[in-house]
């Protein structure tokens, strides 16, 4: 109990009447628990940036009183730079990378619409679940796990089809590609498709722009390349977009509604509205993040991930590892995938790791379930001296491994 409540007693309850009989379930015991901390190297969570922690506990603010509009703009200033829109419906989702994902699909696409998936690993196969969800009409154009698509591979199905939307992912954390988005955005408006992305894994890490390449609908979380906690996500829309949202017949969930949230973040001037209450820790948080972002800059933090996963990728070469992903050009900078010899269990090495080294590191997801190892170098990560660390435990994990298993 703590002090301030001590002069309430369970006698004092018992006076009030308020101790009865009637209790079914008793106070659980919670109890302390010590957890140790790994170094989170998998494709999400990534650590927090030192000065992420600090800000979690900076006060609450009534979700309408200046100080807090003030913040709502740092975000928005913040949020336009690491997206490169001059956009103005531009704000976070009160939920974590999916919940920018559910946003963008409802807000964009109406029922009985159709959204066109460009399906290369997991990311994908949840828009296709949302979507169904909404009763949007959803087609599928389907590449290998190991490659992304060239603008020859989706040409013909926006033309056949005309979709209101085409989804696809430019970080895919389940395959470990990174997707050309270059000259996509013009391809589809040729055929009055609204381009949509998720870059919940790659923004800020790798480059991004979404006015120079035509994207009108994309979300990214904080929770990866960003180096804070889950739980708050970035969504932009282009002026398409905003247009879509303008003369759209349907309303997307309430608590999605861009229509309804645009006023409480202020995007058009001098609408301060109450919509739903932000959590404070992850808002100052996210202000926190885009500070840093800001303060290295986009550029560098785009070469450092580069510099920092080509030596990663150098040391699993020098140890012998495969990669799943072919060609290099296809490969993520945030998260890679690697093969392991016949014989390894996947799942027992990334135990493994986290028992001896205190690394964790993921085996695979959705298509690469048994097929890949996932390991995340991002953020507040992307270091040399993290990616060598990494390599090096994987390097005795396929030592010690080898040992018992063959
Ligand atoms: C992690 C991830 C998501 C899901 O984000 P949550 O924060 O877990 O909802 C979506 N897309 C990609 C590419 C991801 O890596």
């Amino acid at each position: 109990m703590t002090s301030v409540y001590r002069q309430f007693s369970l006698a004092s309850a018992r006076s009030l009447n308020m101790a009865s009989n009637k209790f079914i379930v008793p106070p659980p015991r919670i109890v302390d628990r010590e957890i140790v901390k790994p170094l989170l190297c998998g494709p999400g969570p990534c650590d927090y940036h030192p000065s992420v922690e600090k800000v979690l506990s900076k006060p609450v603010l009534s979700p309408i009183c200046d100080e807090f509009f003030n913040v709502l703009d740092d975000i928005r200033a913040g949020l336009q730079y690491v997206f490169q829109t001059r956009s103005k419906l531009v704000l976070a989702m009160s939920g974590s990378g999916h919940s920018g994902m559910e946003a963008v699909i409802s807000n964009l696409v109406g029922p009985g619409e159709t959204l066109l998936i460009a399906s290369r690993g997991i990311w994908d196969q949840r828009a296709f679940i949302i979507a169904n969800r909404y009763g949007i009409k959803t087609e599928v154009v389907s590449v290998p796990l190991d490659v992304t698509f060239s603008p020859e591979q989706l040409e013909p199905k926006l033309k056949k089809l005309r979709p209101t939307a085409l989804f696809i992912t430019h970080g895919d954390s389940s395959t470990g590609t990174v997707q050309n988005l270059q000259g996509l955005g013009d391809l589809c408006h040729k055929y009055g498709t609204l381009l949509l992305v998720d870059t919940v894994v790659s923004l800020a890490g790798v480059p991004f722009f979404m006015d120079e390449w035509g994207i009108d609908g994309v979300y990214t979380s904080t929770q990866k390349v960003f180096s804070g906690p889950a739980g708050i996500s970035p969504v932009a829309f282009s002026a398409r977009a905003e247009a879509k949202i303008k003369s759209r017949k349907h309303d997307p969930p309430f608590y999605f509604d861009m229509k309804l949230l645009a006023p409480q973040w202020n995007c058009y001037g001098s609408t301060r509205t109450y919509h739903h209450t932000l959590s404070p820790p992850l808002f100052w948080a996210l202000r926190c993040c885009l500070q840093e972002i800001a303060k290295e800059t986009l550029p560098v933090s785009w070469a450092r991930h580069a510099a920092t996963t080509a030596r990663f990728h150098k040391r699993l070469r020098e140890y012998s590892f495969e990669f799943l992903i072919p060609k290099p050009e296809d490969r993520l900078a945030t998260v890679t995938t690697v093969k392991l010899p016949k014989g390894y269990d996947y799942q027992e090495f990334v135990k493994y790791m986290r028992a001896k080294h205190n690394i964790l590191i993921f085996a695979g997801l959705g298509p690469t379930v048994g097929k890949a190892l996932r390991i995340g170098i991002m953020g507040v990560n992307s270091t040399t001296q993290v990616a060598d660390s990494v390599a090096e435990a994987m390097a005795d994990t396929l030592r010690a491994l080898k040992k018992s298993s063959l």
